[in-house]
């Protein structure tokens, strides 16, 4: 396992693992507890937004989970506002806070109120997308093979620049970043050569990428604990 990158809320890293597991890992990333509000009472609304709206718009607004938070919590938050202007996430207040203060709520003039009783519980993105924390997508890494007669004109061909010319012979850089677009083999395929092998390695590249409300390492780990603790209880079912 080697990390190839790793950037404001998102990780990529290779793995030796089948895609079989790979996806099963992405789709228990929805069984994770996470907080989001699920109730919303609103005893005042003068915003041009409906209730709906303003509720929806609070459910998807990630939520900072500490360890103090279990699958039984029950957080309120309460947002009052009367300022003239947008009204951002940064003003629900309570034990628990937004990950992100500038996430728009609505917008009001002067002389126009807006009360909100909210209530965070825990649940699952299987229930609804307010309760992911994050997403993972995964691709093969690619080996490429270059033979010493390659043209070095092929160098223009890659649209993602990972083809140099090194000492009269063709080389690969960040060979990773290759996504196999297969530009390379077209060049060769026109200039009548076979100087180009593109296989895959074996490898995954996996991207996880948090919205906020527990780090992207985090996503990953607990989704294999998921996943593992269901396989457990399949393993019982199955032994009786
Ligand atoms: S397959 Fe595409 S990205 Fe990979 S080396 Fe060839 S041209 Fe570049």
């Amino acid at each position: 396992m080697k990390i190839l990158n790793k950037k404001n809320n998102q990780i990529t890293f290779s793995a030796d693992i089948d895609t079989g597991l790979a996806n099963a890992i992405r789709r228990y990333i929805d069984q994770i507890p996470i907080l989001a509000v699920d109730e919303v009472e609103i005893s005042k609304n003068d915003s041009p937004l409906y209730d709906e709206t303003i509720a929806h718009r609070i459910g998807l607004v990630p939520l900072k989970m500490d360890k103090t938070i279990s699958e039984k919590s029950e957080e309120q938050l309460t947002l009052i506002a009367k300022n003239d202007g947008i009204i951002y996430s940064g003003e629900l207040k309570g034990r628990v806070e937004p990950v992100y203060d500038k996430i728009p709520i609505t917008i009001l003039k002067k002389g126009q109120e807006l009360e909100i009783l909210a209530t965070a519980r825990v649940g699952k993105g299987s229930q609804h997308v307010k309760f992911s924390p994050g997403l993972m997508f995964y691709r093969n890494l690619i080996k490429v093979k270059i033979d010493k007669d390659c043209p070095k004109e092929i160098v223009n061909a890659c649209p993602k620049e990972l083809l140099k010319s090194e000492g009269g012979k063709i080389a690969i850089i960040e060979e990773e970043k290759c996504d196999m677009c297969e530009e390379c083999l077209e060049f060769c395929k026109k200039a009548g050569k076979k100087a180009v092998e593109l296989t895959p390695s074996g490898e995954l590249a996996i991207t996880v990428e948090s919205f906020g409300q527990i780090s992207e390492e985090e996503i990953f780990k607990r989704a294999i604990e998921v996943l593992k603790d269901d396989l457990k209880e399949v393993t019982k079912k199955v032994g009786k």
